[in-house]
């Protein structure tokens, strides 16, 4: 039964992401499963999950998709700047809101009003939420955010002693815990991994140094909960995973199911001549009678520039080749030899009868990654809840 749960009144568009909450549910599940029993094996506490939903929840739908992770046992959940979090509470959202992006130049209002938990990851950051704090008469719970390796956000690791005192004069904020993030989890070639690891231990010892003994750590984004359990400390953090991709190109046994679908229907069909062309640039020749299906999706949905000539859909159960360029709203497949008609369904993420096309296997097709892929789908793709089987 699919239960449609918001915006689908007016819906009059063949393209459409189907949005599998169930099989989110799911995946989270999976992981929690594959924590604890692990964990219990190790003799040590399971981590909590602190299910990442940022980008629009990975292209998925950020309100639906924190609802569902939340009711499905998440710990927390983590946006990348004030103004997602905001969007979160006021649907309701109750988990903590942890906002992983740097707050020192923006305006960090919402981080009061919608009680949201910001990252530390710069000195100025720490001065702008110690200033509103104190104005407040609050303390203010946040994580500090350790720069082990990536040298994107967050305290140098090797710089605490400098840093960190100004922070720690901060009697309005309040150290809950800290974390790092890796650069190259994804890289099973790379030793990298294995540093910044190490590079986060010692700095969680030069923190207790310096007095601040945090209650809680957390490193792991997908591929490095996948790889090291060294990595789980108190909280894990997915996202890829959640949404049921393995981070390319890792591989793994865990049962997790891609949530998103992106089907379309064909609303044209006809026949080229050798010799004849297909769309902009002619970029595609007939070379036999061909049959061409024309269908209403294109770059401006998400649908790379770059599948022209290269990419497939599914269209009557078979893998079909996306010819000429993709246009901004329309692109070609080739159909020659299938029974097809306007109307019939053409699938570009998903499976149709028994062939599958994943986001791994697209991303690869143009030289990119699955997150990309995921958070570029257009905004005017309806997304389509389902919430049972
Ligand atoms: C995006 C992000 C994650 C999740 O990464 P995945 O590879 O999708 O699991 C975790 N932590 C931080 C800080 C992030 O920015």
């Amino acid at each position: 039964m699919a239960a449609q749960l918001s915006g689908s009144a007016h819906a009059s568009r063949p393209t459409e992401a189907l949005v599998d909450l169930a099989a989110l549910a799911g995946n989270l599940r999976a992981i929690r499963r594959m924590l604890d029993t692990e964990s219990a094996a190790a003799g040590r506490t399971a981590p909590g999950i602190v299910a990442v939903v940022k980008a629009n929840a990975y292209g998925h739908g950020a309100v639906e998709t924190a609802r569902a992770l939340e009711a499905a046992g998440a710990t927390m959940v983590a946006v990348a700047d004030v103004p997602e979090g905001v969007t979160l509470r006021e649907a309701g959202i109750t988990v903590p809101i942890l906002v992983f992006g740097a707050l020192s130049v923006s305006n960090p209002e919402g981080v009061f009003t919608h009680d949201l938990t910001p990252t530390l990851s710069t000195p100025g950051a720490a001065a702008v939420l110690e200033r509103e704090a104190r104005a407040r008469g609050v303390e203010l719970g946040c994580h500090l955010k350790i720069d082990t390796g990536m040298h994107r956000l967050g305290f140098r690791d090797d710089h605490l002693q400098a840093t960190l005192p100004e922070v720690l004069r901060s009697p309005h904020l309040r150290v809950d815990a800290v974390y790092t993030h890796f650069a190259t989890a994804d890289d099973p070639k790379r030793d990298d991994f294995e540093h910044q690891r190490e590079r986060f231990e010692i700095a969680r010892e030069r923190l207790a140094a310096l007095g601040v003994l945090p209650r809680l750590a957390h490193a792991a984004n997908s591929a490095a909960l996948l790889r090291d359990a060294r990595t789980w400390y108190d909280f894990v953090r997915p996202g890829l995973l959640l949404y049921g991709i393995v981070p390319p190109p890792l591989a793994s046994t865990l049962d997790v199911r891609p949530v998103l679908s992106l089907r379309s229907r064909l609303v044209a069909v006809k026949g080229l001549r050798p010799g004849e062309h297909v769309g902009y640039g002619f970029r595609f020749t007939a070379e036999r009678p061909c049959r061409i299906g024309v269908v209403p999706a294109g770059y401006a949905d998400g649908l790379d520039w770059r599948l022209g000539n290269r990419g497939f859909a599914l269209v009557g159960g078979r893998r079909v080749p996306i010819v000429g360029s993709v246009c901004m709203d329309m692109l070609m497949l080739d159909v020659t030899g299938l029974d097809v008609a306007p109307g019939d369904e053409a699938v570009f993420i998903g499976s149709q009868g028994s062939e599958h096309i994943d986001v791994r296997e697209m991303a690869a097709t143009i030289g990119s990654i699955p997150w990309e892929l995921l958070c570029r789908l257009g905004s005017r793709i309806e997304r389509i809840f389902r919430d049972q089987q």
